[in-house]
């Protein structure tokens, strides 16, 4: 059967490597709903599964309640209990029942129509509420189904050196899988920046993203070749072709190794500007790598990811976040690790906030600081930034805010600070007074008034990620718009001149973290911007630390005075390819 399904497919590169192994598939799609009809001795069987089903999404709603009530001070266990009351509700229980017994159709259909009547008699009222009810009728219907059909969204557990083949996989699933030592992963679906593969690069799994349809041509135990680097990917491939790669994967083992040896180097251009590689971390265990790849610190912490690893519905507390970066602080020894308060929804979900919105465009919605914000997730960010400020004796932290969209936000954001340094101080709780306070600037509106920000933070830290799908309006995960988003698209370099400038004029400092940080072409860009600061995935600080040793501080002055004024990404890349000749630097050939 293998023989008549060889195929190969290409599509996006989204992290580098070699992965060879055979697939697992993990089906992470909405479900397919079952329809049969049944015969009349099979209908009490049905209505038993259906009862089944309603307790057991009772008994796990009612954990879910209990760990809300028990973490937070706010009042959102409650959503839980409307929950569980329409559960209950005799329009969903009964009908579904009626449906069994009368029209002879099994538990998942019944179930299926009665939810999307119920739905559709929402849909059906003019009112925003109403309407949005429909989403909350929807979320109980899916984990009923999900019980029905043993589909719990658990873990993804692979077997070790598997090939991972998804139609789309969470960045908390994709966190699971370098426990799990996977050889690499392919999905359907994805963009270059999508935080599934940024951490599939922080874990050095190869990944080739956006196959569009990799997830229904592949079967669990396939044989695959996975080139991350060049973004194709085989499927039962020749024994020539699979040697050929094993040997491919061995010389940039090599290569990895060899570039690591510029580990103690200092990261300064050939004539002498210090430049700081830092590492975006998404978990305290990638710290020590990145110490190894040689990060002067740790320039970006995504703390979200401990709210989106111990399950659907585990939020660490203060006590157990204030450990985490204690245990950050400890690794870094002296080394200032900048971390950034909770940045959920959009891509990052988790279910404590996917059960609550249900959002038509959620890039745009309510994410991130301004999720933290809202009455119900406040207590929650103020007890991480108690964490923050109560580790912050132990070692030099700063912390962020992301998504900030102007001034008035951030004082918000800055209230909840004040607040939980007020209770500290009352307490006799130690804390750093002097503890740095920053901004990631990635929404487009604080990248234009970054003149009027800067004089109320202590840095800026410019997210590139986010900066460019707000600004291009790109989704970043939308591998059908992909080709569209571009670092170095004009409007990008202003935007980022307009933030160094403003970071400048009111002396703060101001570092980039974005995926852009540690691609080596770019890199020369961003040092001839004025940016001294790069944060990148740690994987990648050895060649950008080479390409930062190999120019010159005087020459990039000169290539920025042009390339500003260039008109479109590809004059952009010929100078930049003009001036990595010019100055014989390998990575032209990248161009
Ligand atoms: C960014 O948006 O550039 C960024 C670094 O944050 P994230 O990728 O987590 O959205
Ligand atoms: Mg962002």
């Amino acid at each position: 059967m293998e023989a008549n399904r060889k195929l190969r497919k290409r599509g996006t590169p989204a992290s580098s490597g070699i992965g060879i192994g055979r697939a697992y598939l993990v089906d992470r799609r909405r479900l397919k709903i079952p329809k049969r009809h049944i015969s009349e001795d099979q209908i009490e069987d049905e209505m038993v599964r259906l009862h089944a089903a309603l307790e057991s999404s009772d008994r796990q709603l009612d954990r879910i309640k209990q760990k809300l009530q028990k973490r937070t001070e706010g009042d959102h266990h409650n959503i839980i209990a409307a929950y569980q009351l329409i559960l209950h509700d005799e329009h969903l229980v009964d009908e579904a029942m009626r449906l069994i017994r009368e029209d002879r159709i099994n538990a998942e259909w019944a179930l299926h129509q009665t939810v999307e009547h119920i739905q559709g008699v929402f849909d059906a009222i003019e009112d925003d509420y109403f309407r949005e009810r429909r989403s909350d009728v929807g979320f109980v219907g899916e984990r009923v189904l999900r019980n029905l059909l043993g589909r719990e969204l658990g873990p993804v557990k692979p077997p070790p050196d598997a090939i991972v083949v998804a139609h789309d996989l969470s960045p908390a699933d994709t966190a699971q899988l370098h426990r799990a030592a996977v050889a690499g992963l392919v999905t359907d679906v994805g963009g270059k920046t999508s935080h599934t593969a940024i951490i599939a690069r922080a874990h050095e799994i190869p990944a080739v993203i956006g196959l569009e349809d990799i997830s229904t041509v592949v079967e669990t135990g396939d044989l695959i070749i996975v080139d991350g680097s060049m973004g194709e990917v085989f499927i039962n491939p020749e024994a020539r072709t699979v040697a050929e790669y094993r040997e491919l994967a061995h010389k940039e083992a090599a290569f990895g190794a060899a570039l690591l040896s510029n580990r103690d180097l200092p990261a300064d251009t050939a004539d002498g500007t210090p430049i700081e590689l830092l590492a975006n971390v998404d978990h305290t265990d990638e710290i020590q790598g990145a110490l190894n790849h040689g990060a002067m610190g740790v320039g970006l912490f995504r703390t979200e990811f401990l709210f989106m690893a111990g399950g659907e519905d585990d939020i660490p507390d203060e006590d157990e976040q204030y450990e985490v970066f204690r245990s950050v602080l400890e690794m870094l020894d002296g080394k200032t690790a900048t971390i950034r308060t909770f940045d959920l929804g959009a891509d990052k979900m988790t279910q404590f906030i996917g059960a609550r919105h249900h959002e038509v465009n959620p890039a745009l919605g309510l994410r991130s600081i301004r999720l933290c914000l809202t009455e119900g997730v406040r207590p929650l960010f103020k007890s991480q930034i108690r964490a923050l400020l109560r580790a912050s004796v132990h070692g030099p932290v700063r912390i962020m805010f992301p998504m900030i969209s102007g001034v008035d936000e951030l004082r918000l954001a800055r209230a909840v600070l004040d607040e939980a340094t007020e209770e500290l101080r009352a307490d006799s709780v130690p804390y750093d007074p002097h503890i740095k306070i920053g901004i990631m600037v990635e929404v487009p509106s604080a990248a234009m008034v970054a003149d009027l920000l800067a004089p109320e933070v202590d840095f800026f830290s410019i997210g590139t990620n986010d900066l460019i799908q707000y600004a291009l309006a790109v989704d970043r995960v939308n591998e059908h718009v992909s080709y569209l988003y571009q670092p170095l698209h004009p409007c990008m370099l202003r935007l980022i001149r307009n933030v160094v400038e403003a970071a400048r004029a009111h002396d703060i400092s101001v570092s980039i973290c974005g995926e852009m940080a540690g691609d080596p072409v770019v890199v020369p860009v961003l040092l001839a911007l004025g940016l001294r600061e790069l944060s990148m995935n740690a994987v990648a600080i050895p060649e950008v630390k080479n390409i930062i040793r190999s120019c010159r501080q005087g020459d990039l002055e000169a290539l920025i005075d042009g390339v500003t004024s260039l008109g479109t990404v590809s004059e952009v890349r010929a100078a930049v390819r003009d001036y990595f000749l010019s100055a014989n630097i390998e990575a032209a050939k990248l161009l």
